[in-house]
């Protein structure tokens, strides 16, 4: 009987990362009223109703079905032409695979591209999705280590530091989840310098590279001279005009990985849901005022707490882009756990531990600017009422 039984368990590729803060967390804010969460990574805000109509009627009208598997030709052709134009890369509209999100385009990247024994580098602190789906592909996610005192900028130094005989592709995130640093532009000539001379893929995850604030600029690297032939963009409709829930994303890659990457999307997926690659096509194509709108509300939003942490005293890496904000708790003198359990149990604002984000990550909390702005103000007072003025000491 239990040989019979030895069979029914996980693959020994799965690799569950319990986490005891986590789980503490999440028991601590079920049995509390009136927690402010600022520790998801969804936009509050709900999606323009353009776009939420443009999905009604097409549903309306049949579009109930499959569509071709790496997505409607319409919304291939918008994206490569919406690529071209905002970030000046070459993709043809047959070198775009619409994928169920982003996250679905990075396990398509790793599985139809990495060998067992592959390393692929990722920075860290990172959304730490990507070594999960490394892990699955069997590679070897390598660590870029960013530093606070570097605000987190990931530089083609950390890279070249842990490049070894067996890495095959480098992960660039920019603006980067959890640190929301944006890697400007000369770095970004420089990492694709640096893919070009050891012969490596750069997947560059450009999900949060319309939302950037002040003077901070975004380049795509598969734009590049050189770069088109080894760059696989990853984005989606997620972040930018807040459709978390639609489940549509894309990946572009040079045509000749697109026929392993479209092989490997089928089998993980056939196709994006239909009704929702109608309501991107509406995203893409329609008009931008919604999104410069939400863009102002996260500009306000991050002013509110950026002045809320300063009054506190929690330093904090510079916002370029994304949703967030990474802020150092070590000043506090309490451990991070103790700091995010505080947090909750006494001021009741939940925030995201830096052990969220990749190994060795500690003494950072990241704070999502994903709530009205009077909720943000009201969690840092009750920040300050808990915490008070903190000392920094570097
Ligand atoms: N890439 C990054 C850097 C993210 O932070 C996220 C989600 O938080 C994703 C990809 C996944 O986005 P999607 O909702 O398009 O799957």
């Amino acid at each position: 009987m239990s040989e019979v039984l030895s069979n029914i368990r996980p693959a020994d590729r799965v690799v569950l990362r319990e986490s005891s803060l986590r789980n503490s967390m999440n028991a601590v804010a079920a049995g509390l009223s009136g927690v402010i969460s600022l520790s998801r990574g969804d936009p509050d805000l709900p999606t323009p109703p353009h776009i939420v109509e443009a999905a009604r009627n097409a549903l309306l009208e049949g579009a109930t079905h499959y569509t071709n598997s790496a997505g409607m030709p319409a919304l291939r052709e918008a994206i490569a032409q919406t690529m071209a134009r905002d970030n000046g890369t070459a993709y043809d509209a047959d070198e775009i695979v619409v994928t169920a999100g982003a996250q679905e385009a990075m396990s398509c990247v790793m599985l139809a591209l990495i060998n067992p024994g592959d390393e692929v580098v990722v920075p860290i602190p990172g959304y730490n999705t990507y070594h999960s789906a490394i892990d699955l592909a069997g590679g070897i996610p390598v660590f870029a280590v960013t530093t606070f005192d570097e605000d987190f900028s990931l530089k083609a130094a950390h890279i070249e530091k842990v490049l070894t005989p067996k890495t095959r592709m480098v992960c660039l995130i920019s603006p980067n989840n959890p640190t929301a640093t944006v890697v400007p532009p000369e770095e970004v000539i420089k990492i694709a310098k640096l893919c070009v001379d050891h012969d490596l893929i750069l997947v560059s995850d450009e999900i949060y590279a319309k939302l950037v604030f002040d003077n901070h600029r975004v380049i795509s690297p598969a734009a590049l001279p050189g770069m088109h032939e080894r760059t696989i963009t990853i984005n989606g409709f997620s972040k930018a005009y807040a459709m978390t829930g639609w489940r549509v994303g894309w990946l572009a890659a040079p045509a000749s990985l697109i026929p392993a990457l479209a092989d490997i999307h089928h089998t993980v997926a056939i196709c994006a849901t239909a009704a929702s690659q109608h309501a991107a096509l509406a995203a893409i194509t329609g008009p931008q005022e919604c999104f410069v709108e939400m863009l102002g509300i996260y500009a306000e939003r991050r002013r509110v707490m950026m002045r809320g942490l300063d009054r506190i005293g929690l330093p904090y890496a510079t916002p370029g882009g994304g949703m967030y904000i990474y802020a150092r708790v070590t000043d506090t003198g309490l451990s991070l756990d103790e700091f995010c359990l505080k947090a909750l149990r006494e001021a009741r604002v939940q925030v995201s531990p830096s052990t969220f984000f990749g190994p060795g990550g500690d003494g950072f909390v990241r704070i999502a600017l994903l709530r009205p702005v009077e909720e943000i103000a009201e969690a840092m007072d009750r920040l300050y009422k808990v915490f008070g003025r903190v000392t920094t000491s570097a």
